[in-house]
């Protein structure tokens, strides 16, 4: 039912720089918006790339403001931004001058306003461009969006202030990725952040859905690099995203979930060159049977093992600590530690390890006394995550008879307590025969 024009579902939409990278693609963008009454906050990212050897006007800005950190001239690369904005609006026929931006801008730049701002000035114009197509109203994320004096975002302020200024305004544009700190500069989040930007306001208007606009349709099962066209995941829960993610599946950046997960807010991810397709939906729970035992695959490889024995480790009361504040003193976080009775392994990312590799050592005999230690490297990981493998038997053995018929030797197993992922390190030579098995596995047998 609408009210004086107004859908009674609120959607926070947010758009990638690819769906914003040209006028066709703003057209695009605008019709999406346009289809639905509900779409009613808007969040944009910087223009992207529009082919894939163009570069993101992000990645223009940090090299434009690293010349005039240094005192040198900019003039050159500042225009090729300035026309990629002007592109946009004369192909869209707006009647939009951003001069006075680019003068602010420029002068800012001079003025050494810091890398941060600069980067920001990408959403900034971004958004003021949307807003004017769309005929929504412009909220600069810098009045809205608050980091605290070291840096870190501040929920509460921000969530107090996005909310009443955002209940004021039925449909508006807020530009992704930045915020301001307390002494009013510019900070923005870590790269990709404008997804962070999308799931703040959803939760600040208490949203029904915070639909994120990418170029893919969704998560994938499994890495398109290693499977040919993998099947898409329809429906996947918080929980099994923030495996997968952690994992190296990237598609949201991570930090995203937290607000509207908190909120408890469903996130569809969908395509802007494909909008018909479902897309993935991440939700809190679901009551929706996965069609398949598990939802997704992902790995990473890079990792080492330290495999510690010693006999009757067992009954050594501490032994578990005291190995690890060997890494804890050296800066050095564990990432898994499967252990036997007289074993224990320590799986830890190499290129963090190899430059403390022998204090961790010499560390470790001081502290505990080993019999042998013994280092393998080049250990890929990979995760088998889904919600339906608690209740499947026999899974486990589908993985392990699927890798030894794929000739991949594992060499380390470990499964979480939640029964939501089992992860298996192999060789990092084995791991895309790995991934292949455990897919044809579970999915191509299943179809
Ligand atoms: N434009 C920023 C980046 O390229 C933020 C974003 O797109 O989310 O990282």
């Amino acid at each position: 039912m609408c009210v004086r024009g107004l859908s009674a579902l609120t959607k926070v939409v947010k758009f990638g720089g690819s769906s914003l990278a040209s006028a066709e693609q703003f057209k695009k963008v605008g019709d999406i918006i346009r289809a639905e009454d509900s779409r009613r906050y808007v969040v944009p990212s910087a223009p992207g790339k529009r082919y894939s050897a163009d570069t993101k006007v992000t990645d223009m800005l940090y090299a434009c403001y690293d010349l005039a950190a240094k005192g040198k001239n900019f003039d050159d690369e500042f225009d090729l931004i300035k026309d990629r904005y002007y592109g946009i609006i004369n192909d869209l026929g707006l009647d939009l001058s951003l001069e006075d931006e680019f003068t602010t801008i420029k002068a800012c730049f001079i003025g050494k306003a810091g890398r941060d701002y600069a980067a920001s000035r990408g959403e900034y114009l971004n958004g003021i461009v949307l807003a004017k197509y769309l005929g929504y109203e412009f909220v600069d994320a810098a009045d809205v969006i608050f980091f605290n004096d070291s840096g870190v975002f501040d929920a509460e302020r921000t969530n107090e202030v996005l909310s009443s200024r955002l209940a004021g305004i039925e449909r508006a544009v807020v530009p992704g990725f930045y915020g301001s700190m307390p002494n009013d500069t510019i900070k923005t989040f870590s790269r990709g952040g404008s997804d962070v930007t999308g799931s703040i306001v959803a939760a600040a208007v208490s949203a029904d859905l915070y639909e994120n606009w990418t170029d893919v349709s969704g998560f994938l099962i499994a890495d398109p690099r290693i499977i040919d066209s993998p099947l898409p995941i329809t429906t996947i829960t918080y929980k099994e995203l923030r495996e997968l993610s952690y994992m190296g599946a990237t598609v949201l950046h991570e930090d995203a979930i937290f607000p509207v997960r908190k909120a408890g807010i469903p996130i569809n991810i969908k395509n802007t060159n494909a909008p018909l397709d479902h897309g993935t939906m991440i939700v809190e729970s679901t009551c929706q049977k996965p069609p398949f035992t598990i939802t997704g695959i992902a790995g990473k490889k890079g990792f080492t093992v330290i495999n510690i024995e010693k006999d009757m480790m067992n009954s050594e009361l501490g032994f578990g600590r005291k190995v690890l504040e060997v890494f804890e003193k050296n800066g050095i976080s564990f990432e898994h530690m499967p252990s036997g009775i007289d074993t224990m392994s320590v799986i830890v990312h190499q290129a963090e390890f190899e430059p403390k590799e022998q204090e961790i050592l010499s560390g470790l005999h001081r502290n505990v006394h080993p019999d042998s230690i013994e280092i393998e490297s080049d250990l890929a990981l990979i995760a088998v995550v889904g919600r339906a493998m608690k209740s499947n038997r026999g899974t486990a053995g589908r993985i392990f008879s699927a890798l030894a018929h794929a000739h991949v030797n594992v060499k380390m197993i470990d499964q979480g307590s939640s029964e939501l992922n089992i992860i298996v390190g192999v060789e990092e030579k084995d791991f895309d025969a790995a991934v292949k098995s455990i897919y044809e596995i579970f999915v191509i047998h299943q179809l």
